[in-house]
């Protein structure tokens, strides 16, 4: 690894990771491995080890047991959030290590991941306070005879699977939570990044965490995620991931032991952009909003919905834009898009532009690849002319592909940001109060922003309405999502007899 020159490069060997279990670390062994490469660079850069069925059976009996015994939800509040804390300091001492290796699974760029992982140390952070503030309810009016309390209790062994596109941040945006409720988990990242897991599960270990508490599994979701699907020793599971994957993860649930649910799916995400907005941050906005992440990106701002009398201004003002975004080598400091993180994703976003074009959308930039010699890129891609049954402006093609849809009146705004099976998130843009809080209030979706985009920190939850997910993470609903609930009568003085 050439992490310290000035100019970052992919390691000369690919670096070899065991799987996690019980506070220690287990080589592959004889096990069979991936093999990954860099996407923006195209040589192997990790060898993760594919987990057995008696892998992750080893993993769940470690969770199990660290969380019967009670040593962790057992502690108290400070000691959690003690852990947590010290996991936030270590996050933020290694983020450069961190960073270098999610971008080389993923193809982000390094400023990016770094930034990202700046992100992850604040949840760990904000979610220590959560594991001393976390509490119930009490009942004082039922009379003299009786006292009601609610009390929280953590769900018990969490399976914790997650996505290639944010693989830490999508991870710590649930592991401090998860851990300040009290429960322990299984994490089954993705298959080609998970890295980046493997290491948080060594701080955390290091960070005082007691065995058993955080355990990772790795192998194909086909495999291993959909065997910790069907666990009946698991108690809740989130997931985050396609609807299509999220539909197999309720069928499971209640074909094992109905298991609690927390799913984070898919979305196709409007950016309204009334008239009277500031164009010039409306346009920005937009191209941020469609190429961040390489629009890998659950609440990328795929669909832009744009008032007709400034549509084409608009359109030209994104085009500018992201003529200007720098798309590069993802260890480059000055790039702004990096690699698209598969081949299978590269096909997938290629074969949309292909429809795009035949379904009659005029291409207005980008639309192919973009050739740096080594790995796999697309140019930031805009089609105008489109209308709402166009599969470009139906379905999530996660990519930097960006629908511009005009409208006329507010109403119209509402019902084509609405004509979708999802409701992840939704952008508006406009200085005037009336419009923003009107679009705010009608349009489903999870979250929302008005006049920016992609904005968020622990303290705001996260979540899905529609075929976009159930429950929702971070802030302080986050960790009460990892709880249950326990109702308490307790009668004060002698009983009223039902048999005198
Ligand atoms: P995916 O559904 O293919 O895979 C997600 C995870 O599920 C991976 O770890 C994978 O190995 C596992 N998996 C696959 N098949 C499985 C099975 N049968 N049983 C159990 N686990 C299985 O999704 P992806 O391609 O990794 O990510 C892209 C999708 O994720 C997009 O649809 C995107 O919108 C969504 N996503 C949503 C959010 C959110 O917060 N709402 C965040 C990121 C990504």
């Amino acid at each position: 690894m050439d992490q310290n020159s000035t100019r970052l490069s992919p390691p000369a060997e690919p670096r070899d990771f065991g799987f996690y279990v019980d506070g220690k670390s287990v080589p592959a062994g004889e096990r069979d491995v991936f093999l990954r490469n860099s996407p923006g660079h195209g040589c192997p850069v990790t060898r993760i080890p594919k987990c057995t069925a008696a892998d992750l059976d080893r993993a769940v009996d470690a969770a199990r047991a660290a969380f019967e015994d009670r040593r962790w939800s057992g502690l108290n509040g400070q000691a959690r959030a003690a852990v947590l804390l010290r996991a936030g300091a270590l996050i933020r001492e290694r983020a450069d290590e961190i960073a270098y290796w999610e971008t080389l699974e993923n193809g982000k760029p390094i400023s990016q991941a770094r930034a990202e992982v700046g992100g992850c140390a604040d949840m760990f952070e904000y979610a220590s306070g959560l594991a001393r503030s976390l509490h119930g309810d009490s009942f004082n009016n039922l009379g003299d005879g009786m006292f009601g309390l609610v009390t929280r209790e953590p769900v018990g062994v969490v399976g914790l699977i997650t996505p290639w596109n944010f693989p830490f941040l999508i991870l710590c945006e649930r592991v401090p939570y998860i851990l300040a409720s009290g429960c322990t988990i299984v994490a089954k990242p993705s298959e080609v990044t998970s890295a980046t897991t493997l290491i948080l599960a060594g701080i955390l270990t290091e960070a005082g965490l007691p065995d058993g508490c955080m355990n990772v599994v790795t192998g194909s979701g086909a495999t291993i995620g959909q065997a910790l699907l069907d666990h009946p020793r698991v108690d809740m599971l989130s997931f985050t991931g396609s609807t299509a994957v999220g539909r197999r993860v309720v069928e499971a649930s209640g074909r094992s032991n109905f298991k609690k649910l927390g799913l984070e799916l898919g979305g196709k995400n409007p950016q309204i952009v009334f008239a009277d907005a500031d164009l010039e941050d409306a346009a920005d906005g937009v191209a941020f909003g469609m190429a961040f992440n390489t629009g890998q990106c659950c609440v990328s701002g795929s669909r832009l919905i744009v008032e007709r009398a400034v549509a084409d201004d608009v359109t030209q003002m994104v085009r500018d834009k992201l003529a200007r975004a720098v798309v590069g080598d993802p260890l480059d400091e000055a790039t702004q898009i990096g690699a698209i993180t598969t081949d299978a994703q590269n096909s997938t976003i290629l074969g949309y532009i292909e429809k795009g074009k035949a379904e009659g959308a005029r291409l207005v930039c980008g639309g192919e690849p973009v050739d740096l010699g080594q790995g796999q890129f697309i140019a930031p891609t805009v089609f105008a002319d489109v209308t709402p049954e166009m599969a470009i402006a139906r379905e999530e093609i996660f990519g930097p592909v960006l629908t511009v849809l005009p409208f006329d009146t507010v109403d119209e705004a509402i019902t084509i940001a609405n004509d979708t099976e999802y409701g992840l998130a939704a952008s508006v843009w406009t200085k005037n109060i009336d419009k923003a809080l009107t679009v705010t209030r009608r349009v489903q979706a999870g979250r929302f922003w008005v006049n920016t985009t992609l904005a968020g920190g622990p303290e705001l939850p996260l979540g899905g309405f529609k075929q976009s997910g159930w429950g929702r993470e971070a802030g302080i609903y986050g960790v009460e999502e990892y709880t249950q609930v326990k109702s308490v009568h307790i009668e004060i003085g002698k009983r009223s007899p039902w048999i005198a």
